[in-house]
């Protein structure tokens, strides 16, 4: 979109170990190099790994981020992780609402919605997820949902310094497939046009990220759509000779 610098994230998921470091080190000199200077660059690897990969990236252009965080900023939440720690950690960006996150822990839009501003509360921002499922996409329900998603998660105080979208159909994540270059243009158009009827004018600079089974083969072709401002990379994103060929693709 023009006047948006495209950002391309990769979702490390339930994946990486110090051993895994190596890849962000080599993701962070291939942006340093200057080869991806059209693109701004994110890495949210698991939180074990955050801090450790905060200090490999510091200094260089790529920022880290998490997965997930609670809405409350501290408490008796066993094995959660506030957005608070997360920034102290060294994050700039969480993830929220993840398709894996709303199946796994049943994460429903009000919930992500207060994940959001939690983001917000602690100073980095969101990375807010919504797509159909391959049932919806069957029933021609796909721009129903992703409407009702927006109305839901997105909080109305949303701004493109504090909010990125992604729109990850959940039947291309993880397997391969990938809509068609008209599916995605519909998607994208359809929600520039909801977050304007949410934000106004604001939603002319928000970026709308694509994920789902982008690899270097296929970003260009991707990315080049209209309304898609960057990607949100899953698998891909472990090995950063393919992250770097997909940020390339700008
Ligand atoms: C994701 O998890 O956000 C994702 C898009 O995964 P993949 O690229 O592996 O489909």
């Amino acid at each position: 979109t023009p006047g948006i610098r495209p950002l391309v994230a990769g979702n490390w998921k339930m994946n990486g170990t110090a051993a895994s470091l190596g890849e962000l080190r080599a993701i962070s000199h291939g942006f340093m190099s200057g080869l991806d200077a059209e693109t701004d660059a994110l890495i949210c690897p698991p939180a074990t790994l955050l801090a450790r990969a905060a200090d490999i990236v510091s200094s260089t252009p790529v920022k880290v981020g998490g997965q997930d965080c609670h809405a409350k900023e501290s408490g008796a939440h066993t094995g959660d992780v506030s957005a608070e720690m997360l920034k102290d950690a060294g994050a700039s960006h969480v993830i929220v609402g993840h398709s894996e996150r709303r199946t796994d822990h049943g994460e429903t839009d009000a919930g992500v919605r207060a994940k959001a501003e939690a983001a917000w509360r602690a100073g980095i921002c969101a990375v807010l997820c919504i797509g159909e499922t391959k049932a919806e996409r069957e029933l021609g329900s796909t721009l129903d949902i992703l409407s009702r998603q927006i109305t839901g998660s997105v909080p109305s105080a949303a701004t493109a310094h504090n909010t990125v979208i992604a729109y990850e159909p959940v039947w291309a994540i993880g397997t391969g497939l990938t809509p068609t270059a008209a599916d995605v243009a519909e998607a994208h158009a359809h929600i520039r046009a909801e977050l304007k009827e949410l934000l106004g004018a604001e939603a002319a600079k928000m970026r709308i990220l694509y994920g789902g089974s982008v690899k270097p083969s296929n970003a260009v072709e991707l990315l080049s759509v209209e309304n898609v401002d960057g990607a949100l990379v899953g698998g891909a994103s472990l090995k950063a000779a393919d992250f770097l060929a997909i940020a390339e693709a700008y």
